[in-house]
């Protein structure tokens, strides 16, 4: 009997910048492991149109039914949000975190790797051994929203606003309990949990308590707690001591991104947003965001978003496809397929070709 094809539907949501180019690649990529995959699966996509150049025309970031359009796509392929003519917090409430926390996104996987090819800022000689995880907390914590600005009774000068933190035991619990999920499928089965629970004494305390209970579960995990400080000179000085490090919103968005510089450039960095109950679509992008500096320009370093799709492969159950398509990643930076911000002087479209070519490895 022929085998059954299996057709995805994926809502791709470019946005800005040079979401919008790299979007473009990651999709080329894709269908052409499609194509390659001899019609045992495919890509059904549709694009949305929002981001800040519909918000000029509309005042809206994306379509009032916009959550309902994309409540049964199997995933969402996004790009980047944000452009000077729209203020940030207006641009990011508006879309990205509206997709996120309407559709339940609460754990955010940000892979720190090193690709062949690329010298890191930071040189050691082992670097392209090393490899890990940040699992962020995508739900709650310090980005809950929560707070105000009061000037009552104060007047000009001032004013009072406090922007307060949300830890609750069921959130810290889930994603612990994530982290340690996925240590187990990693060579190294190692949890560094991050807080600032010496300074802050009613979350991250909470934090602790939830992240030791938890890995009592977990006796073949090995665990540490850091503070988030004291990590944040680890990434730079001993991150071959790192697997899985779990962290809350604030603080893992903050080490992801040093993360992706120790690697070689924020344009290489990619993520997940998943739902994992599977209840609505989890969403694959790019760490970095809409760089106005280099967009429309065919500059734009795709591997971020490259390595989005692969995370995606992987949640769509495709797991030999997520792999070959990160062996065809690192071979082609390895061959030096470069783009600016990693030294090279290959443009978006070179890197696709590159990446395509190689798939078949
Ligand atoms: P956001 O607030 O959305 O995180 P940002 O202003 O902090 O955005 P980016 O838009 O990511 O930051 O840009 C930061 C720097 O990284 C810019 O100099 C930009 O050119 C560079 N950069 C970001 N993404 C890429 C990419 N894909 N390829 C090459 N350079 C990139
Ligand atoms: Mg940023």
């Amino acid at each position: 009997a022929p085998a059954e094809r299996r057709t995805f539907r994926i809502a791709a949501i470019p946005a800005d910048g040079v979401g919008v180019e790299v979007v473009a690649a990651g999709r080329a990529v894709l269908d052409a492991l499609a194509s390659a995959s001899g019609g045992a699966f495919a890509f059904d996509w549709t694009e949305f149109p929002w981001g800040c150049g519909y918000y000029e025309k509309t005042g809206r970031m994306m379509d009032d039914d916009g959550l309902e359009a994309l409540r049964d796509f199997d995933a969402i392929y996004f790009g980047a949000v944000g452009w000077p003519t729209v203020p940030d917090h207006v641009s990011l409430w508006g879309l990205r975190l509206r997709i996120c926390q309407n559709f339940d996104q609460w754990a955010n996987v940000r892979p720190v790797h090193f690709h062949p090819g690329v010298v890191p800022p930071l040189r050691k000689a082992d670097h392209t051994e090393l490899d890990w995880v940040v699992v962020r907390e995508n739900s709650e914590g310090e980005y809950a929203g929560f707070g105000g600005r009061n000037l009552a009774g104060r007047g000009p000068g001032n004013e009072v606003a406090l922007q307060t933190a949300l830890f609750t035991e069921k959130g810290c619990e889930r994603i612990m309990r994530f982290a340690f999920d996925l240590a187990r499928t990693r060579t190294r089965r190692k949890v560094s949990s991050v807080t600032k629970s010496n300074a802050q004494q009613y979350g991250m305390v909470l934090w602790d308590e939830v992240f030791a209970r938890v890995a009592r579960d977990y006796p073949d995990v090995e665990t540490e707690s850091v503070l988030v400080d004291a990590m944040s000179a680890k990434f730079v000085l001993r991150p071959e001591d790192l697997s899985v490090v779990v962290a809350s919103n604030l603080n893992a968005d903050i080490l992801s991104d040093l993360g992706s510089a120790l690697a070689g450039s924020l344009g290489l960095a990619a993520s997940a947003n998943l739902n994992p109950e599977r209840r609505f679509p989890s969403m694959f992008e790019p760490v970095h965001g809409s760089a106005p500096d280099i967009a429309g320009q065919g500059l734009a370093n795709p591997i971020g978003a490259i390595g989005s799709a692969a995370l995606m492969l992987d949640h769509l159950g495709l797991p030999e496809e997520a792999e070959r398509l990160r062996k065809a990643i690192d071979a082609t930076t390895g061959a030096g397929v470069l783009t600016r911000d990693v030294g090279g002087s290959a443009t978006t479209d070179q890197v696709v070709a590159g990446v395509i070519e190689r798939l078949g490895l």
